[in-house]
């Protein structure tokens, strides 16, 4: 299998993700305006705009996302011919600190945050 078919699809999955929590943000929104437009005691328009039960709806999916996500991930490193770099990152902005990565997958044998600031800060 095409290593570029992982890759992709992980930066797909990444799309998915920053949308569901876009999605979570404005379930968030509804149940303020819910809080401050609903009386309690009207009941079924408290049942009918809960936006509980959609925020929760949303976040199993992102665990779902986030699982399809490492999968691709544990393709990448098993298939990956890594081709690893020396660089820098900045921690602060005037702070930076040496990092190992694989130019070709981004994957850093030193730490997985790194790797996931590192896949962050390229987008
Ligand atoms: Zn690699």
């Amino acid at each position: 299998m095409d290593i570029n078919y992982f890759l992709l699809l992980q930066k797909k999955y990444d799309e998915m993700i920053e949308n569901i929590n876009s999605i979570i943000d404005t379930c968030d929104d509804i149940g303020v305006l819910t809080d401050e437009f609903v009386l309690p005691q009207d009941k079924s328009l408290c049942t009918i705009f809960n936006s509980q039960v959609d925020k929760d709806f949303f976040i199993e999916k992102k665990k779902h996302i986030l699982h399809l996500k490492n999968i691709c991930k544990q393709y990448i490193q098993n298939a990956c011919c890594h081709e690893f770099v020396e660089d820098f990152i900045d921690i602060t902005p005037d702070k930076s600190q040496p990092v190992t990565y694989c130019k070709l997958c981004e994957y850093c044998p030193s730490s997985l945050s790194n790797f996931e600031h590192i896949y962050t800060k390229r987008g």
